[in-house]
């Protein structure tokens, strides 16, 4: 059993004590009312978080007339019984609870008003891709004003904390950083100068809640932007001394811009990568550092604190992936958490709505890997009227979801894998470069998998016969699908093999490879080739590499593959493959692409057969994942999770 020494110590905060070292980062999850009030849905997603045994919850919300869609509010007394209501859910589980004071990028300054982008200058705000308007002095006082306001609520609604951000991109990091705040006047200029807002809101909190409130601060050290600050400046270190002068009880170790060059938290990031800027910052300050970005194991999480490079650590998205992570920890069970992927799939809608405030319904997140999320009250696992025998059929991520729900609600579960062992598509996934986290999830599922008591059958394809011999209550087919062969001639060349056989290691490539579609599997396919040392060109037929990728990995992923020589034809559709390569048509004409080897990355076609040879045989019959039709990982296992507990 890991051993973890450091992770279960209790800490204080100021005043505040917590009874172990974990902070449940801020993420804007959407989950409000459209009031902007604290819900059932919102109590319920944080109450389970706190269930699942972490120290500190820290959450946004807005200290003015509703800033924000997408989180709630704390700009009016009548916010404060529902913000009450949260913070007693969160104590009754032993956890302390922080609210985090936030002005993202839209501002309304008075009641009634529209919504405007606002920045202390009108320096072009790339996220929001427009020019925003500079804020006078008398709205900078009026929103120190609101903020020790919002303060004032925070505190009556029993929030154990408050929390500033200054980090991110939003209003305040603005304010301090020297590439955003051009003003002239006593709020820009001098690092006195920009940081006087922010320390101006600290003693207007204190005036107005007490000086032993215990004020926390999200700050910035790098921005990981063309001209931005970055932690070999002194400005940053001088910062968190300014704060902790001022009295803030524990620095929250940021990094980034929403919109910065530089990808901070998606996948192709390794763990812990932004680990050093906690210590660089413990080494300036005598207050607690919490180290964070890139985290989502409580192995690592503790060697940061043995390590002495941060007193607490943070994780956002690690606890929407799995809320009981440090329940399972402490308990040993580190194989059993699910882990986050870091694929940004959550991130993806909430920074999209920002731009599109107004024009669209108001989005909230959901996580690949865990259905559940933010679903708590509606998804409840309880134990099955009748325990079923049930039979599922292959060993991807809809099958194992299936088979582990329907097993811990006391069915009786057996699953079938064709293969010689677990993961479908999984094993596939996992295999280009950076998406270790696949694999994670995988052994995750095994894992599970056998907690669950799911009897596992492996080089065991699903068959009639077997459906007579086991006489099964339900069957779950999760057979997922076949690549997809296109039909020009040359397609069963002995120079074409498919993304699978070849990241599998079936078949060989030879130096120069053309890959044959150019969504998320071609382009992955395309990047394992290069850092294999081959010469690769990627031909998609529609106008868009890469279409399928999240937009916030996108663009990091594209420059990778530019980076390394990849050549990308979009437009370009297969005729023909020879022995020399892929005839193209594009805009009319034709065109000659050269390659050794051609790969095929054309999707998937769903595996329909069995559900046809088996309709009748059995009394309850399902299909779920990439057999039905093929899809990404988080509908599959979303799917299989519903068959799950519907059954
Ligand atoms: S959606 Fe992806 S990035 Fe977000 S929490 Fe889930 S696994 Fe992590």
């Amino acid at each position: 059993m890991q051993q973890l020494r450091n992770l279960f110590n209790p800490i204080k905060i100021g005043k505040m004590e917590l009874n172990n070292r974990v902070v449940m980062l801020p993420v804007t999850t959407g989950f409000a009312e459209d009031d902007a009030t604290v819900g059932d849905r919102f109590i319920s997603y944080f109450a389970e978080r706190a269930r699942g045994g972490v120290g500190l919850i820290i959450i946004p919300f807005g200290p003015t007339y509703v800033g924000c869609p997408m989180q709630p509010s704390l700009h009016d007394d009548r916010f404060i019984p529902a913000a009450r209501r949260l913070t007693d859910a969160v104590h009754s589980y032993g956890s302390k609870i922080a609210a985090q004071l936030i002005t993202q990028y839209h501002l309304i300054t008075k009641e009634g008003g529209p919504p405007e982008v606002v920045a202390p200058s009108p320096v072009p705000n790339v996220m929001m891709r427009c020019t925003p308007r500079a804020l006078s002095i008398e709205e900078i006082h009026w929103l120190i004003e609101e903020y020790g306001k919002a303060a004032v609520r925070a505190h009556q609604a029993n929030f154990d904390a408050v929390e500033l951000i200054v980090a991110g991109g939003y209003l305040l990091n603005r304010f301090f950083s020297p590439s955003s705040n051009k003003r002239t006047d006593e709020y820009g200029g001098s690092l006195e100068n920009r940081m006087r807002i922010i320390l101006e809101i600290v003693d207007k909190i204190k005036q107005r809640v007490g000086e032993d409130y215990p004020i926390t601060c999200r700050l910035n050290v790098h921005e990981n932007m063309e001209r931005g600050y970055t932690i070999e400046d002194e400005e940053p270190r001088e910062a968190a001394r300014m704060l902790e002068a001022a009295g803030i009880k524990a620095i929250n170790v940021y990094t980034g811009w929403h919109e910065s060059p530089v990808p901070t938290v998606q996948h192709s990031v390794p763990r812990g990568a932004f680990v050093y800027l906690a210590e660089r910052i413990k080494g300036v300050v005598s207050i607690p550092v919490i180290a964070a970005n890139r985290i989502n194991d409580p192995v690592l999480a503790d060697r940061i604190l043995d390590e002495g490079k941060a007193d607490l650590v943070g994780m956002g998205r690690a606890f929407i992936a799995d809320p009981e992570l440090l329940n399972k920890a402490k308990e040993g069970r580190i194989e059993e958490i699910v882990p986050c992927t870091a694929c940004s799939n959550c991130l993806d809608d909430m920074l999209s709505a920002y731009r599109d405030w107004g024009t669209q319904t108001k989005p909230a997140i959901s996580c690949t890997v865990n259905p559940r999320a933010g679903k708590e009250a509606e998804y409840v696992l309880e134990p099955a009227k009748r325990a079923k025998k049930i039979l599922v059929g292959g060993g991807g991520p809809a099958g194992m979801e299936a088979a582990i729900t329907a097993a811990s609600r006391g069915h009786q579960v057996t699953l079938y894998e064709e293969g010689d062992e677990l993961g479908g598509t999984l094993l596939i996934a996992s295999i280009p470069p950076y998406k270790d986290e696949m694999a994670a999830l995988m052994r995750s599922l095994i894992a599970r998998l056998h907690k669950a008591g799911v009897q596992v059958k492996l080089s065991a394809p699903v068959e009639a016969k077997t459906i007579e011999e086991e006489k099964p209550d339900a069957v779950i087919l999760a057979t997922g699908g076949t690549p997809i062969i296109p039909d020009v001639p040359g397609s069963h060349g002995k120079n074409v093999v498919t993304a699978e056989e070849v990241l599998t290691g079936q078949k060989e490539v030879g130096q120069s490879v053309i890959i044959a579609g150019g969504g998320m599997v071609g382009c992955e396919t395309a990047d394992f080739f290069t850092q294999r040392g081959k010469t690769v060109t990627v031909v998609e037929m529609l106008g868009r590499m890469a279409a399928d990728v999240v937009a916030t990995y996108r663009p990091f992923f594209l420059a990778r593959l530019r980076a390394a020589g990849i050549k990308m034809e979009t437009n370009a559709k297969v005729e023909e493959i020879t022995d020399q390569g892929v005839r193209v048509s594009r805009n009319g004409t034709t065109d000659f692409i050269g390659g050794d080897t051609v790969v095929l990355a054309m999707g998937y076609k769903a595996n329909k057969q069995l559900a046809h040879s088996l309709g009748g045989k059995v009394a309850e019959l399902y299909s779920v994942g990439d057999c039905v039709k093929p899809r990404t990982t988080k509908e599959a296992i979303e799917e299989g999770f519903r068959i799950g507990l519907r059954i």
